[in-house]
């Protein structure tokens, strides 16, 4: 993947997570409008838009290092091993920071 469709795609990410942010930080009845796809779970509202919204701010966060990542010229290198992601990942996942070795690492510390 190119860095301007990278870019493209990140910024476009980017712009959608921020209305989806704004959202959960409104009216929780507009989520469950929002979220019809889990209904029947027992959360509140507010439970769901809290959760969602964690979700969310998270991958805001991972999608503006990834813009950083490419103002900086390193996109698209595992930020731990400094290999090259593999492009099929980049498509899949356009913020990637870690290849999936590394990833897999991550997560098994948590
Ligand atoms: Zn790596």
């Amino acid at each position: 993947m190119d860095v301007t469709t990278a870019r493209e795609r990140l910024e476009d990410m980017l712009a959608e997570l921020d209305r989806s942010i704004g959202v959960l930080q409104g009216d929780p009845v507009a989520v469950r409008e929002y979220s019809a796809a889990d209904a029947g779970s027992d959360l509140t509202d507010a439970d769901r838009a809290q959760a969602m919204l964690t979700v969310a701010s998270a991958q805001r966060r991972a999608v503006i290092e990834a813009i950083k990542r490419l103002e900086e010229g390193v996109y698209g290198r595992c930020v731990d091993c400094g290999r090259p992601v593999p492009e099929g990942r980049l498509e899949a996942r356009p913020e990637a920071a870690r290849c999936v070795q590394c990833q897999g690492k991550q997560e098994r510390r948590r």
